[in-house]
């Protein structure tokens, strides 16, 4: 990258480091030789405590900050729990901004999502489709948490000339995603569900719904490296992305390509060598007819992902079977899990982004 506006001694927090976002985002900062960065665990900080957040702010004075760490779930732990959705994802929003202005940071990175978009937003979505429209009921609660931190840069922005941005992630999959079948989005989930179908020969898999929704999916490495290229904007640029009255301060970060569930199904069964028959079972609800990010402001500036989906599978498949030894998994993946056979579409799973 030519004329980094972000300096490689500079320090960068990178808030939800363990994440499926946030370690790739660390992960595309060390590659690309940033090695100044803060991070710290739950544990260590939990951001929600506002005291918390401002102490550490005071003490490390980041000039960068991902914004990553967030409660997410799917339609199940959404319905669950939409009190501590809307709670943690606010606090934790806004005590990092406010912990960020108030240390004079350059930029921050918020990470948004394509599910904030209303329901019916015309396909594909466009950055200005946000709040243009009734918000999925299942998931409100979070997307208003969500849309509200932009919101929050946006007014930050105009009131206090900071630069804040959010960034609107299509579905992503990748390393440290989450296999379990309970809880997975629609990638982890399939390759799994498909693997151990292959392993056990049976002739058949039924999947949810009729195969026909059409969805879009981001390598998350590809992702991260987006993150860093906006991040790397020149002023102009990045001020013309943050400093006006009429847009809000947020760019779509997709993969500009959708395909079927069932294209989905068929190409993941190659890769995990499932050669038994893929049965959809159209009683089951199918979500949205097509959900596809335009990413044409991304585009515009120079951004295109590197990872097709076929390359983007292998290795979220090579990662999954390396998670099969606990030793090796980045997030202890367990594989002990009930199967659970109801899968398998975003209506049952976190792909509800
Ligand atoms: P993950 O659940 O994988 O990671 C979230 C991170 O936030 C975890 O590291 C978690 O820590 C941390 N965190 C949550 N609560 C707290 C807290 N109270 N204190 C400190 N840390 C906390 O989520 P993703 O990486 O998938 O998502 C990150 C962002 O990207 C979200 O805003 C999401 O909306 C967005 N996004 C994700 C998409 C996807 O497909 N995954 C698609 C579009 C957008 P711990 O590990 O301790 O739980």
């Amino acid at each position: 990258m030519k004329n980094l506006m972000m300096n490689h001694n500079a320090k960068i927090y990178v808030a939800g480091h363990r994440g499926l976002v946030g370690s790739a985002i660390v992960r595309a900062l060390h590659r690309v030789g940033y090695n100044n960065l803060v991070l710290r665990t739950r544990a260590e900080l939990n951001l929600t405590n506002q005291a918390a957040v401002e102490a550490f702010f005071q003490s490390e004075r980041p000039r960068y900050v991902f914004l990553a760490a967030a409660k997410v779930g799917g339609i199940l732990a959404n319905s669950t729990y939409p009190a501590e959705f809307i709670f943690q994802n606010l606090l934790m929003q806004e005590n990092i901004i406010e912990g960020a202005r108030r240390v004079g940071a350059d930029r921050l990175l918020f990470l948004g999502s394509s599910c904030i978009y209303p329901k019916f937003a015309a396909q594909p979505m466009r950055e200005d489709a946000l709040l243009s429209g009734t918000l999925e009921p299942t998931n409100r609660p979070y997307a208003v948490a969500k849309i509200a931190g932009i919101e929050m840069c946006w007014a930050y922005n105009r009131q206090y000339g900071t630069r804040y941005l959010a960034a609107m992630p299509t579905n992503l999959y990748g390393p440290g995603d989450n296999y379990d079948l309970q809880t997975s989005h629609v990638i982890p989930a399939l390759i799994r569900k498909l693997h151990e179908a292959g392993i056990s020969r049976q002739r058949e898999v039924v999947l949810w719904g009729t195969g026909t929704p059409r969805r879009e999916f981001l390598y998350s490495d590809d992702l991260a490296e987006a993150c860093i290229f906006l991040m790397n904007l020149n002023q102009k640029t990045f001020d013309s992305l943050v400093q006006s009255e009429t847009d809000a301060p947020l760019i779509n970060v997709g993969s500009g390509r959708d395909q079927t569930i069932q294209e989905l199904a068929e190409l993941i069964a190659d890769v995990v060598g499932f050669d038994g028959l893929l049965r959809f079972d159209p009683s089951k609800p199918d979500g949205t007819p097509r959900k596809l990010l335009d990413t044409s402001r991304l585009s515009s500036l120079g951004w295109e992902p590197k990872t097709s989906l076929r390359q983007g599978l292998e290795l979220a498949y090579q990662e999954f079977l390396n998670a099969l030894d606990p030793a090796t998994s980045p997030r202890g993946v367990s594989v002990h899990n009930p199967p659970g056979d109801k899968l398998l579409n975003e209506g049952d799973s976190r792909a509800l982004r």
